[in-house]
């Protein structure tokens, strides 16, 4: 558990892992702070945006749908590994899931499965979106899982948490298929291998 870190020491853990980092309009302050709390804060999230094109992906990510208002995340990891910053704060991205699914992220153990959405996810994840189109086909190069694995390992560092503090949305919320395409297993190794 801890208290959101403010936005610039966000802009300048990823930086300082090595991220390239694009900070798009009034990121630091555009959020749904009104909508419901923001914090504490217990680990983050990984999802994939089920859309195609960086620019357009961003600009959903930032504004929202017409179902959902932005920001949809935190950052945007876009193919090419950037990471694009479109808000900061309470973002819909993780919506309600399973309190024993937060308490083992919490505690730092094995998951169980997610099959409640009694908890406020919004509340209590830095959220990354990523560009796919989570169809089981569209690739993931590379250099955008590895963006995706600095960006949580920086939040980890930052926070003292394991990697056991990476979720992916599937693991979150009944119902849900994101991220598609790796396992969040993997990834975490991955977060994991950083962090030693
Ligand atoms: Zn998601």
């Amino acid at each position: 558990m801890a208290e959101p870190m403010p936005a610039r020491t966000f802009l300048e853990i990823l930086t300082g892992e090595g991220l390239r980092v694009e900070e798009v309009g009034d990121w630091r302050n555009h959020h749904r702070n009104a909508a419901g709390a923001w914090g504490p804060v217990h680990g983050v999230m990984i999802h994939h945006t089920a859309t195609a094109g960086a620019e357009r992906t961003v600009e959903i990510c930032r504004e929202g749908r017409s179902d959902l208002p932005g920001p949809l995340c935190h950052g945007v990891v876009t193919k090419d590994g950037t990471v694009h910053l479109v808000g900061f704060g309470r973002a819909n991205h993780a919506g309600p899931g399973d309190d024993e699914v937060l308490r083992a992220v919490i505690a730092e153990r094995a998951l169980p499965p997610g099959n409640e959405a009694r908890a406020d996810g919004n509340r209590y994840f830095y959220g990354f979106e990523c560009e796919n189109l989570g169809d089981g086909e569209d690739p993931w190069p590379d250099g955008q899982v590895d963006a995706a694995v600095r960006a949580a390992a920086a939040i980890c560092r930052h926070h003292g948490w394991s990697a056991r503090s990476v979720i992916g949305h599937l693991e979150w919320q009944p119902g849900k298929v994101d991220p598609r395409g790796f396992t969040m297993g993997a990834l975490r190794e991955r977060v994991a291998e950083r962090l030693k």
